[in-house]
């Protein structure tokens, strides 16, 4: 399915009190897409129950799926799983309550939710682990695998700070 499609709300305004549930699975090449940057290795799924009553369309589900990052230190691939609840509020009209999304037409665009599902879920920091210790800034091996002869040669500029403090 493509992540342009949306969920025809006049179809829920019918039957309300009712909870209808939607299952999307997006395909991997429509995420790039869509984020820019974001690749999953599998597809993306979508889960969503739409109830709709007073006016407001309850709008719930999960975004579930794995993502392929890049780790921010040694630019290595990182596995990430994804588990985002989704839990929104929607209306045709003006609401008191400014939580709830008005909407300007009675169709549920999928994008818009897939794009603020991934941002919120994704990591504030991708690292592969958290003691990373990234590429040599010098040389650019990993310094996760290898230690290269750089820091061996050259002394440390915190080093040689703490070093005139020593002295004094
Ligand atoms: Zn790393
Ligand atoms: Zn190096």
């Amino acid at each position: 399915m493509k992540g342009s499609q949306a969920i025809n709300l006049d179809e829920i305004i019918k039957e309300p009190n009712l909870t209808k549930q939607f299952s999307f699975s997006i395909d991997p090449a429509e995420i790039k897409e869509l984020t820019g940057y974001i690749t999953p290795s599998s597809p993306i799924l979508l889960d969503l129950s739409i109830r709709f009553a007073d006016d407001i369309f309850y709008v719930t589900g999960n975004l579930t799926g794995v993502l392929e990052l890049e780790c921010s230190r040694c630019m290595e691939v990182v596995v990430y799983e994804i588990n985002y609840p989704i839990a929104d509020g929607y209306s045709l009209k003006p609401q008191k309550d400014e939580d709830i999304i008005v909407l300007d037409k009675s169709k549920l665009e999928l994008e818009e939710i897939l794009r603020e599902s991934l941002e919120f879920a994704m990591p504030v920091k991708i690292l592969c682990k958290e003691s990373c210790l990234g590429l040599c800034i010098n040389c650019g091996s990993n310094l996760n695998l290898s230690t290269c002869q750089c820091l061996k040669d050259q002394i440390d500029p915190r080093l040689a700070i703490l070093k005139d403090l020593l002295k004094e």
